[in-house]
């Protein structure tokens, strides 16, 4: 499935599946790549002409901007936690000062 002459296939980009390269016993590029979940998901790359690369093709695909989105919100959401965080220590410790003043 996987070799070193052409490289490891990535998930499916359309259900994050395993993927399957089909190669033919000579040196030639891949020429084919399915999804292992092809009856669901039809994931699926053919490509014909002498030289083409199916794998480096089903390997090339534009960022997600789904995901940047996302992990911009996630890192955004994790700095306000830590502020929220902060400010608990902070009142905490405010209060510990006030029930246990120092004598
Ligand atoms: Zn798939």
């Amino acid at each position: 499935m996987t070799g070193p002459k052409h490289g490891t296939p990535l998930p499916c980009p359309f259900c994050g599946g395993n993927a399957i390269v089909w190669r033919k016993k000579d040196d030639s590029p891949p020429q084919q790549v399915w999804c292992c979940n092809s009856v669901t998901c039809g994931g699926q790359l053919e490509l014909h002409e002498p030289g083409q690369n199916a794998l480096a093709a089903w390997n090339t695909r534009a960022a997600d901007p789904k995901v940047a989105r996302l992990q911009a919100e996630n890192a955004a959401l994790n700095e306000t936690l830590y502020k929220a965080i902060k400010i608990i220590v902070d009142i905490k410790a405010v209060l510990d000062r006030v029930e246990h003043p120092a004598p």
